[in-house]
């Protein structure tokens, strides 16, 4: 394996931020895993099976869920990471004062509309949330509960197609295999 000689700080520094953030949150499924492993996960989707070298794609994907599930604020975000970053962050946080049936309603309506960087991350994390409930899903999850999230993840990586068509393959890809279980 070639290494690269060019391993970018500002991204050593979202993962050491993010998993600062999240440092006592769990995942969902069974082993409750440590909740950093999945926006790590998004960028390892985006850098190694998307080919995506953009940085601030890449760190905006380790710190897309800070202002929504840490105490994060846009303005910390923005004077740690800059304009760039936070506004792609931004673009993939869910208002939580809104009820969940109109935060899951309203990524549907937002995909289509927001910037390729943000959509390159909304498909990062439907791929990664999509490969997480078929390998470790939670534990109290029933198949009709699965399946309900798999058929909304479509509908939201609908309104982002052409934007990166291996990657969306990825994701019919898993949408088949749930399919076939
Ligand atoms: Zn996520």
């Amino acid at each position: 394996m070639d290494i690269e000689n060019h391993v970018s700080g500002v991204f050593v520094k979202a993962v050491a931020f993010a998993s600062d953030k999240h440092r006592n949150q769990r995942r969902k499924d069974a082993d409750a895993s440590p909740y950093i492993n999945h926006p790590i996960a998004l960028a390892n989707v985006l850098a190694n099976e998307g080919g995506i070298t953009d940085t601030a794609i890449l760190c905006a994907a380790v710190l897309h869920d800070t202002i929504e599930d840490t105490q994060t604020t846009p303005f910390e975000l923005e004077q740690v990471f800059g304009k760039a970053i936070t506004s792609i962050v931004l673009e993939v946080t869910d208002d939580k004062s809104l009820d969940k049936a109109t935060r899951k309603q309203k990524q549907i309506e937002h995909a289509p509309h927001i910037s390729r960087g943000a959509k390159l991350v909304k498909l990062a994390d439907k791929i990664s949330n999509l490969r997480d409930i078929l390998s470790s899903p939670p534990a109290d999850w029933p198949a009709d509960r699965k399946k309900a999230y798999f058929e909304w993840a479509s509908k939201v990586v609908d309104g982002v197609r052409g934007t990166h068509p291996e990657l969306e393959a990825v994701f019919d890809d898993l949408c088949s295999r749930h399919a076939e279980l």
